[in-house]
C-alpha cells in the first residue's frame, strides 16, 4: 500500500474507568471507536491547543495546569492527530484484540454520563484472541496492558497488525439504526459471554458489578412508568431532574447470583419496590414480577412496546 509509511497505530482503551466494564464489543458491533475522558467537555475538531485548554479549564477550574495540559493533549490526539487510514487496536489482554481502520473524522454524541461520547467511525476486523499473539513484538505486547486511554504504538506494531489493516474494506459498513433497548441487550449479552470465559480461566479475580447499561435498558423499556401491572399509583413527586421516581430492581438478588440482564430486572415505583423487598407478599410478587419482566422484554424486542 502506498501510504504504509504514514499510517499510525493507536491503542485505544475500552474500559470504563468507573465500572471497569469493557465497551469494545459495542464499538465493534456499531462500527466506531471512542474515547472517554468524560470530565473534559466536547472539543471540536481543528481547535488550537490554547483554545482547547481554555474549554477544559472553564469546565474544570480546580484542575492543575499540568492536568489541563495532559487531558487536552490526550483528547486532541483522538480528535485531531488520529487520521483516516490509521489503525486502531483495542485489546483486552490476554483475550481479545480487535484491529480496525479509522474511517472518518471525530464526532461527539450525547451519552448517559458523557461516557465514551467522543467517537470515530472504524472498520473493525476481529482478530482471534489467542495469547500470546504469536509473533507480536515484545515492545508492543507490553503496551497492550497500558493504562492511558489512547497510546501511539511503537513501530513494531505495523509488522504485526499491518496485515489485518491491509485486508480492511475501504468504506465503513454503515451501522443500522438500532433501537436503544435492543442495542443495550445485545451488548450486555456479548459481555456476559466474555465474562463466562474469564470466569472459567480466572475464578478468583472475577467480581460482580452492576451493569449501568442494564439499568438504562430497563428505564428505556418502562417508559417512565412502574412496571407492576397492579401498581396502586405512582407518587406525584419527581426526582430533582424532573424524572419519575423509579427504582430498577433485580428480581432475584443480584449479589447472590441474579443475572444482570433487563429480562430479569423491573422498574418499580418506591411503593411497589418496598412491597417486593419487605412486604408480606414479597415472595408472591417476586414470582409475578419474573413473568412480568420476561413478558415486557419479549414484547419490547418484538417491537410492540
Ligand atoms: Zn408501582
Amino acid at each position: 500500500m502506498g501510504n504504509e509509511v504514514e499510517r499510525r497505530y493507536w491503542l485505544a482503551r475500552g474500559f470504563e474507568h468507573q465500572t471497569g466494564i469493557y465497551r469494545v464489543l459495542e464499538w465493534v458491533a456499531d462500527g466506531y471507536c471512542a474515547m472517554d475522558w468524560r470530565e473534559a467537555p466536547e472539543i471540536p475538531v481543528g481547535l488550537s491547543p490554547e483554545a482547547a485548554r481554555d474549554l477544559v479549564r472553564a469546565e474544570q477550574p480546580g484542575w492543575s495546569e499540568s492536568k489541563v495540559y495532559r487531558v487536552t493533549r490526550a483528547v486532541q490526539s483522538f480528535v485531531d492527530r488520529m487520521s483516516e487510514g490509521d489503525v486502531v487496536v483495542a485489546a483486552k489482554a490476554p483475550y481479545d484484540v480487535h484491529v480496525g481502520v479509522v474511517a472518518g473524522p471525530a464526532y461527539y454524541v450525547e451519552t448517559r454520563d458523557r461516557a465514551f461520547a467522543r467517537r470515530r467511525a472504524v472498520n473493525w476486523l476481529t482478530v482471534e484472541g489467542d495469547e500470546p499473539y504469536p509473533g507480536l513484538p515484545e515492545e508492543v505486547r507490553a503496551h497492550l496492558k497500558a493504562r492511558p486511554t489512547l497510546t501511539l504504538l511503537p513501530a513494531g506494531a505495523a509488522a504485526y497488525f499491518g496485515r489485518y489493516a491491509d485486508a480492511a474494506p475501504a468504506a465503513p459498513t454503515p451501522a443500522p439504526a438500532q433501537d436503544p433497548y435492543r442495542r443495550l441487550c445485545r451488548a450486555i449479552k456479548a459481555d456476559e459471554a466474555a465474562t463466562r470465559l474469564r470466569t472459567v480461566e480466572r475464578p478468583a479475580t472475577v467480581e460482580r458489578y452492576r451493569d449501568p447499561r442494564a439499568v438504562e435498558a430497563v428505564l428505556e423499556r418502562c417508559g417512565g412508568r412502574c412496571e407492576n401491572p397492579d401498581c396502586g399509583g405512582m407518587p406525584q413527586d419527581t426526582t430533582v431532574r424532573g424524572e419519575p421516581l423509579l427504582e430498577v430492581d433485580h428480581i432475584d438478588d443480584h449479589a447472590s447470583g441474579g443475572r444482570d440482564h433487563p429480562k430479569r430486572m423491573i422498574a418499580l415505583c418506591p411503593n411497589c419496590h418496598a412491597m417486593k423487598t419487605r412486604g408480606a407478599r414479597a415472595e408472591v410478587l417476586r414470582e409475578r414480577f419474573r413473568k412480568v419482566a420476561r413478558k415486557a422484554h419479549k414484547r419490547r424486542l418484538a417491537g410492540e412496546g
